[in-house]
């Protein structure tokens, strides 16, 4: 993804960002935040420590120190960035969040603040990864499973979730098919999107954000957006049973939804989904399939130990791997489907064909993509030994 100059340019610059001899904080924080952006950082974090005001970025998923600010800035840094996201400077002890402003071009940032021992720490989150994935090819699915994506895809009707963890690329994911939607369908179809926040612009669709403070939920939303006669809507996020009853009633109804949902794996989602109060009834019906995902850093391809163009770390970009669960896994029976535990669901679906998570991690250490320790630290010691059990 970032190009080998333009993380190098970054580190570079970054040693000399702290404002002093009379540089102003502004400059400084800007010059910050173009650096972030220029690493692909997804999330900056600015600490306010006994030192100093610690900054460290995550790149790639994994958090790592990039240097330390004088101590007496912090405030002033922390209040810039206040001032940037449009909240209260003078609230010092209360949480906030805000979208930062920003110039046309640049990606979106958020800026969320939480009182600590030694003042506000602040940080700040990117969207890079929902901007950068314009087709499936820059995803980098395996062979075998792009197919059953794609098919899902032509539905008119149904439910495709994308489930994992935090920071497992589903809205990356969601955003990617929508695109690849819009680029087939060229304006044939209604493709609209209910998000919190809308973290990157899509052209051609029609995005929307909720607004909790003024009670536009998911579920209220999305029940109005179904009279603006959509055949695509992507719900951001599954977090209740409210908005996952919705979503699949409105898969029923002649739309096809696509939302994401955290979950381990797809044999746990359906359980999730089902004792959050989803009918077995709608899940059988809905359900089109689901995608449970990671993402796994990619070894670097100018070093065998660390250069630096990955920063030193060995890694550079990341790889999607994912399971995929087909609704024919589910059992018939309602009353089975009612009960059954997720590994149970699980063995159904390895059964049916499914690959799960580790076969594919082990599939990108054979082709010499990425390590064993990468696979470990995404999947855990347990799904990489030989004859693990599945995952839950
Ligand atoms: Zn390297």
């Amino acid at each position: 993804m970032s190009s080998i100059s333009a993380s190098h340019d970054a580190r570079q610059s970054l040693s000399e960002l702290a404002p002093k001899d009379g540089a102003s904080v502004p400059d400084a924080v800007a010059r910050l935040l173009q650096a972030a952006q220029t690493a692909q950082a997804s999330d900056l974090h600015l600490l306010p420590t006994r030192k100093g005001l610690e900054l460290s970025w995550r790149l790639d998923g994994v958090l790592s120190s990039i240097g330390v600010w004088p101590a007496e800035l912090a405030p002033n840094v922390i209040s810039r960035l206040k001032v940037l996201a449009d909240l209260l400077t003078y609230r010092t002890d209360l949480p906030q969040e805000g979208r930062l402003r920003q110039a046309p071009g640049q990606v979106e940032m958020r800026l969320s603040t939480f009182p600590t021992l030694y003042g506000e720490k602040g940080v700040v989150r990117l969207f890079v990864g929902t901007g950068s994935f314009d087709t499936f090819d820059d995803l980098g699915l395996a062979d075998d499973q792009l197919p059953l994506l794609r098919r899902a895809l032509e539905e008119t009707t149904g439910c495709l979730i994308f489930a994992g963890p935090a920071g497992s690329g589903k809205t990356t994911t969601a955003y990617t098919c929508l695109r690849e939607m819009q680029q087939l369908h060229a304006g044939r179809k209604s493709l609209v999107t209910l998000e919190d926040p809308i973290e990157a612009e899509l052209p051609g669709i029609t995005q929307s954000a909720v607004n909790r403070p003024a009670e536009f939920t998911y579920s209220l939303g999305l029940r109005s957006l179904m009279r603006q006669d959509p055949d695509v809507i992507l719900v951001g996020e599954i977090r209740d049973r409210e908005t996952a009853e919705t979503v699949f009633q409105a898969s029923l109804t002649g739309h096809l939804v696509l939302s994401t949902f955290h979950a381990g794996s797809a044999a746990q989602a359906v359980t999730r989904l089902r004792d959050l109060g989803v009918e077995p009834f709608l899940l059988r019906s809905g359900l089109r399939g689901i995608q449970c995902q990671r993402l796994m850093r990619k070894k670097c391809p100018s070093c065998t130990t660390g250069c630096e163009s990955c920063w030193s770390t060995g890694y550079r970009g990341r790889v999607l791997i994912a399971e995929w669960l087909q609704p024919e896994s589910l059992p018939t029976s309602l009353e089975e489907l009612q009960i059954i535990p997720a590994d149970s669901l699980q063995i159904r679906a390895l059964a049916a064909g499914m690959k799960r998570l580790s076969e594919r991690a082990k599939e990108l250490i054979a082709q010499g993509q990425t390590t064993l320790a990468e696979a470990i630290r995404v999947l855990g010691h347990e799904a990489l030994t030989p004859d693990a059990p599945a995952i839950p």
